[in-house]
């Protein structure tokens, strides 16, 4: 599509906080760029066509997303939560939120008896992620959908499976909700999150709160995340492609105890993967045998894995949950969710998927020699 006022064939950066009105309050429909920026409103168009959702919202960040669907809710309203979730997701709900006189009851998703029985006349909010984090164990959409009372809404942490794999609106949920900084955005390049919805009611209070509170991205970051966004698709395949190869190979070695990928046959939840999911992703976490130091030894020897925070660009990284992603999450109850210091998480980036193998390999050896 070429752009109206001058056919640029890419949506400008309207590097701007403010637009010219021709008379008091006449204007093309932007005044002020907290309230609307047209490459934000591009973006927002853009990413909601990926989930097949009619309104995109777009936030500074993932947690400024999430923030504002907690923003639909009142005092007093009780939120369901999935108990294997985003480490950041747990903080702002427990840390901050629960300050303001929400309450959440933290649920084993893959047991529905256990959400039917934690959804109170309250309750207002669902709050899911699937695949969930670390362990990648699957939430049946549909199943939790199918529970919700009236009034009550469903929303789906969709980061980790990307629009390209899943898209939790056709399965009933009531709002997406994204961290573009991961695959959507796919660079490592830019800090940025959406809500999606089909439904007006709700998108008039996003919109409400993303313009009274105030977490947008600035225009140059919603065109970062625009770009990256064009080649989700061709980026997902490749990162599943790598990913079955990276998981094919670690389940296969002796000196890996356990392999947490949705994408093998041996998964529990690999028929609902299969039938929720279009494809598997590119995350892989796995335990090595040996004493649970191991981990930290390993993390640290990689030449193509990049030891850093975050998921979803084209480069792989390793991580360590327990210390770095789910650091803020109490040691007893990482543990009773089964992250352990032993625990590794891999981001399977694009490259070459024989270097990725033969840099695991190497520093399997590494650590094996180490032990011994
Ligand atoms: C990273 C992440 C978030 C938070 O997003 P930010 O962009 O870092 O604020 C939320 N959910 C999931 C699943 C994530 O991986």
């Amino acid at each position: 599509m070429a752009y109206p006022t001058t056919g640029a064939t890419i949506v400008p950066i309207y590097q701007t906080s403010t637009f010219t009105q021709t008379r008091v309050g006449e204007h093309k429909g932007y005044d002020y760029a907290r309230t609307a920026n047209p490459t934000r409103s591009a973006l927002e168009a853009q990413l909601a066509s990926l989930e097949n959702g009619d309104f995109g919202v777009a936030f500074s960040s993932g947690v400024a997303a999430t923030s504002a669907v907690i923003n639909l809710l009142s005092a007093g309203d009780h939120v369901v939560v999935g108990d294997d979730l985003y480490g950041g997701t747990y903080r702002l709900f427990s840390k901050v939120y629960a300050r303001y006189g929400l309450e959440f009851t933290y649920v084993d998703m893959s047991d529905l008896a256990a959400v039917r029985a934690a959804i109170k006349p309250n309750t207002q909010l669902v709050w899911l992620e699937t695949p969930t984090h670390p362990l990648l164990k699957r939430v049946d959409i549909k199943a939790i959908c199918a529970l919700r009372g009236p009034g009550q809404i469903v929303a789906v942490d969709n980061t980790f499976a990307s629009p390209y794999f899943q898209q939790p609106l056709a399965l009933g949920a009531d709002v997406v909700v994204h961290s573009t900084t991961k695959y959507i955005g796919g660079h490592s390049d830019a800090v940025g999150g959406i809500a999606i919805t089909s439904d007006p009611a709700i998108r008039e209070s996003l919109k409400f709160h993303q313009n009274a509170v105030g977490g947008v991205p600035g225009p140059h970051d919603a065109w970062l995340t625009m770009r990256g966004a064009k080649t989700l698709a061709i980026r997902m395949r490749e990162h599943e492609h790598n990913a079955r190869l990276v998981a094919d190979f670690l389940e296969s070695n002796d000196e890996v105890e356990k392999v947490y990928y949705p994408g093998l046959l041996s998964h529990p939840q690999h028929d609902l993967a299969a039938r929720q999911m279009s494809g598997f992703g590119g995350m892989v976490s796995f335990v090595l045998t040996g004493p649970q130091e191991r981990a930290l030894d390993f993390a640290h020897r990689m030449k193509y894995f990049s030891l850093a925070e975050s998921l979803g660009g084209i480069e792989s990284l390793i991580c360590h949950p327990a210390r770095m992603t789910h650091g803020s999450i109490p040691k007893e109850e990482r543990e009773r969710r089964g992250i352990t210091d032993g625990l590794l998480r891999l981001s399977v980036g694009i490259e070459d998927a024989d270097d990725l193998v033969a840099d695991l390999r190497t520093a399997i050896e590494a650590t094996a020699l180490v032990r011994r």
